[in-house]
């Protein structure tokens, strides 16, 4: 059987499935948010082990980085389901009393939600919270790119959830077209923005809403006005994380010429304590995802002068976190999104040049700012977009439900996480209620001699 006819199938049985109304009843919703828990509550030695087999990912960033940010967007989500799902009256003019007006979220349908390999685990189950949430049935395509995740993830939706309701269909590219062919009521994307464009027109052909979750190169601002220490490390943890394939981990450093020296050696230092003389021995440090990825970030390096790191272990996918100095717009590594463990680092003056080199480029997912200057910070927050902004911190602002994540421009289109997720997934249906109690002759035709008096009414 056709990939296509398949997938077309499995919508149709969810698109029964979704007709019974059994999704739209919150009690169920909850009890299948519940078992969501459950599972990873289950699961978690599994969940270590896919991701460690995928990523080489340490059981702390497993659990810190997946399965808290899953259980954390879980509970939020439980404890305020029932306010967010209630219909919302809405203001009506007091001259058209005694109508009412009433906004009803719905669920949309049958939704897609397709992953990225990076967070393999969380990028497809914080986005079904929230499809869930807003009483959709949906199919997940994981990525290929971290096959064990993957079918990890195939196998516990497969024994908890009835397919009609929630499945998972594993492949590459080619699957991912074959749904994509599909008319779906909404699709997720988590991905680069080149298949994000993909993924666009292909709903464009169906009119489906999309909400595409991008990349982009991530600025790292950091003023003079720092505590140099806790900087080094902050930026450290969140650039060297996932050994740096994170889609909000800072890409490059713009960093006031007069603190670079010193904070080069504080980073430099603050890695030797993170991951010891030799990364490669650490317990603590991933591995690239693929040879084609190792292939691509050891192009980057040739880019400037290595001032830290560099080393790299092709059978092993080891690239050693790595600093470089003098780059310049021009260079490889400042061309593309980076993706790994290699961070250029840029020197500026001026904090308002700083400022300006950002907005000649598109906007990106996160920036961050380092500086205690009060001044500082509303400047850059003024003057800039991006997705989400952290100021002294890196990554932090993924982790909060009450966050709405997303990116702008080039790095995204929509939100989720937390009540932004309900959002996406729901469909806000205006109401307006008139009972037959009261109705004024004033906007019937004829119209004649009705004109001055609406004028009249509607001064008030
Ligand atoms: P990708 O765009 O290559 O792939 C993402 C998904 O799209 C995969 O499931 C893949 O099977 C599918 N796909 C690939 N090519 C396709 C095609 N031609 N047609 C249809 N589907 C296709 O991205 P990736 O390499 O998995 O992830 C890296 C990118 O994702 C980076 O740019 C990163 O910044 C971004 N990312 C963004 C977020 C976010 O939350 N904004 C999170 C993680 C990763």
């Amino acid at each position: 059987m056709s990939s296509n006819i398949l997938a077309g199938e499995i919508i149709h049985t969810q698109r029964e499935f979704f007709a019974t109304g059994n999704t739209k009843n919150i009690d169920f919703r909850i009890q299948q948010l519940k078992k969501l828990k459950q599972i990873m509550i289950d699961g978690e030695e599994s969940i270590y082990q896919a991701l460690k087999l995928d990523l080489h990912k340490p059981k702390f960033e497993s659990f810190a980085t997946e399965i808290t940010i899953i259980n954390k967007e879980i509970d939020h989500t439980i404890k305020n389901l029932k306010s967010w799902s209630k219909p919302k009256p809405a203001q009506v003019f007091w001259q058209l009393l005694p109508a009412s007006a009433k906004i009803y979220p719905e669920p949309l349908g049958v939704v897609l939600i397709i992953g990225a390999w990076n967070y393999p685990l969380q990028l497809v189950m914080v986005p079904l919270i929230g499809a869930i949430a807003a009483g959709n049935c949906a199919i997940i395509k994981p990525s290929e790119l971290a096959p064990r995740t993957s079918s990890l993830v195939a196998e516990i939706i497969g024994k908890n959830f009835p397919p009609e309701y929630i499945t998972v269909v594993e492949g590459g590219v080619e699957t991912s077209q074959a749904l994509l062919h599909q008319r779906f009521d909404h699709i997720f994307f988590t991905g680069g923005t080149t298949v994000g464009k993909i993924v666009m027109a292909a709903a464009a052909k169906h009119l489906t809403p999309v909400t595409l979750e991008l990349g982009g190169k991530n600025p790292c601002i950091i003023d003079k006005d720092i505590d140099i220490q806790t900087t080094a490390r902050r930026i450290i943890w969140g650039k060297f994380i996932n050994a740096g394939q994170s889609c909000v981990a800072p890409d490059y450093l713009l960093v006031n010429y007069q603190i670079k020296d010193d904070l080069l050696t504080a980073i430099k230092q603050n890695l030797q304590s993170s991951y010891g003389e030799n990364p490669q021995l650490s317990p603590d440090y991933a591995r690239i995802i693929n040879q084609k990825n190792f292939d691509r970030l050891e192009k980057l390096l040739k880019s400037g002068e290595i001032i830290i790191g560099g080393d790299t272990n092709r059978d092993e996918l080891y690239i050693s976190p790595t600093v470089i100095d003098n780059v310049s717009w021009e260079d490889n590594v400042m061309q593309e999104e980076i993706f790994g463990p290699i961070l250029p680092v840029i020197t500026y003056t001026d904090i308002s040049v700083a400022i300006a080199t950002i907005n000649q480029h598109p906007q990106p997912l996160a920036l961050y700012l380092f500086s205690r200057n009060q001044n500082i910070q509303k400047q850059v927050l003024k003057s800039t977009s991006s997705g989400g902004v952290c100021i002294n911190d890196t990554m932090m602002h993924f982790s909060l439900p009450s966050l709405p994540f997303g990116g702008v421009g080039n790095s995204g289109i929509g939100k989720y996480h937390g009540k932004a997720s309900f959002d996406t997934f729901s469909h806000y249906k205006s109401t307006y209620k008139n009972p037959f109690w009261l109705d004024i002759n004033w906007r019937y035709p004829p119209y004649k001699g009705k004109l001055s008096f609406l004028k009249q009414l509607l001064r008030f």
